[in-house]
């Protein structure tokens, strides 16, 4: 995003305040906020990493006295040691302040009645949608997740009009209500969704089947939380509170600015953040910015839906190959399923590109024509040629992650 001179004070705030942390004390040694005079001095600063903020357990990150902390959160981590953020009041007026901006930006109001499935606790989902909803005046309906039959009889009961979830709960909660047969007693018209890498044919089947609007909301524990940017009734990307933090998008690989509108990994520093401040937290978010101003006039920038991690993104031939990619075109080329997997091989000083996919074509023929049309779509949406291969249906492994599909065998 653009570097206003605002915003590059506010940056060298946020330096300052970090190195009274233990982490940054250390991290930053050497470096001082007032060396930060320009988009080129901040981008010479280290990343700061999830492990960076691992090995600071329990709370090398805190920047101001403990009496002033009023909660933690803890990031779930997959991987032994958690991450803990401490927030102090202005930490979660201001997390509240920018949640309640996301309700509003997806038309919610004091009327509407919000019923709030993510989990409450160490995480920050739940207890994220009932701060932004308390402060925007709407009725807060606290759920939590689970317990099926007990969110459709509050649903129904409590007329809930905005519904809180994951995308795959909320799917669930529609497929129950298309069961039970209930759609006519259900009041729901909007539904805001923790933005992740999702169809667009998931999409379209929670909006149909629960008749709602959707909205992407976006957020992590490192960075206050879910509610840090939203889509708007537009839906061409989320709108990012850049008031209160500053994001760049990176090359994963060599950690430079990507151009303008090009997919890469976002970067973010919290400008006015008191607890646990963090200057460039990678996010391992693939996104790209989108530029140019949103039809509905508002004045922060937009980043797309999430389109995988970098963690799963591998480079081919200086082009970047990610999950996300590779199903959304296979879904567009005929007689090819959504099962693939992709080798990546380095032979005689060349890198190739091996695409195994699914078809319920049988004839070797057919197969053959087939795979000269994949090569000929895969280097025009792409960039770079493959080796197809088509084999018939259900050969290739079922995995549960779209990432262990993509065999990297160079290194
Ligand atoms: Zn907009």
């Amino acid at each position: 995003m653009e570097m206003t001179d605002g915003t590059l004070d506010r940056i060298r705030e946020s330096i300052a305040h970090a190195k009274k942390s233990d982490f940054y004390a250390g991290y930053f040694r050497g470096i001082e906020a007032g060396d930060i005079q320009s988009r080129e001095d901040f981008e010479k600063l280290p990343f700061t990493g999830k492990d960076d903020l691992r090995e600071a357990y329990p709370l090398g990150l805190l920047a101001v006295d403990d009496e002033r902390i009023v909660r933690v959160h803890s990031s779930s981590g997959t991987t032994g040691t958690p991450v803990i953020i401490p927030y102090t009041q202005k930490d979660v007026d201001d997390w509240a302040l920018m949640f309640s901006r996301c309700y509003q930006t997806a038309g919610v109001t004091a009327k509407d009645r919000v019923h709030i499935t993510p989990g409450y606790g160490l995480w920050t989902a739940g207890i994220g949608f009932q701060l932004g909803a308390e402060r925007l005046g709407a009725m807060t309906i606290p759920m939590g997740p689970g317990n099926t039959d007990k969110q459709l009889k509050m649903m129904e009961d409590l007329k809930s009009t905005v519904l809180c979830a994951t995308s795959s709960y909320a799917l669930l909660l529609a497929e129950e209500i298309e069961r039970r047969r209930i759609r006519d007693r259900i009041c729901l018209r909007k539904s805001l969704i923790g933005s992740e890498r999702w169809g667009e044919k998931m999409r379209r089947r929670i909006a149909a089947e629960l008749g709602v609007e959707l909205y992407d909301i976006y957020g992590l524990t490192e960075i206050y939380g879910p509610g840090i940017g939203i889509s708007c009734p537009h839906a061409c990307g989320m709108h990012m509170w850049t008031d209160f933090l500053y994001y760049e998008i990176i090359d994963p690989h060599t950690g430079a600015a990507v151009g303008s509108g090009e997919i890469g990994e976002l970067v973010i520093t919290t400008l006015r953040k008191e607890g646990a401040p963090l200057i460039r937290y990678r996010t391992h978010d693939l996104t790209r910015e989108i530029p140019g101003g949103c039809p509905c006039g508002s004045p922060f920038p937009r980043i797309d839906t999430l389109i995988g991690r970098s963690d799963d993104m591998v480079k081919v031939k200086g082009v970047m190959i990610y999950p996300g990619k590779i199903d959304e075109f296979l879904a567009a080329v005929p007689d090819v399923s959504s099962e693939y997997q992709i080798q990546i091989d380095h032979l005689n000083g060349r890198d190739i590109l091996n695409l195994l996919f699914e078809t319920p074509l049988c004839g070797a023929e057919e197969r053959k024509n087939l795979e000269k049309i994949v090569e000929e779509s895969f280097k025009e949406r792409i960039g770079i040629t493959p080796r197809p291969k088509a084999v018939g249906m259900g050969e290739l492994p079922r995995s549960e992650k779209k990432s262990t599909r993509i065999f990297d065998n160079r290194y």
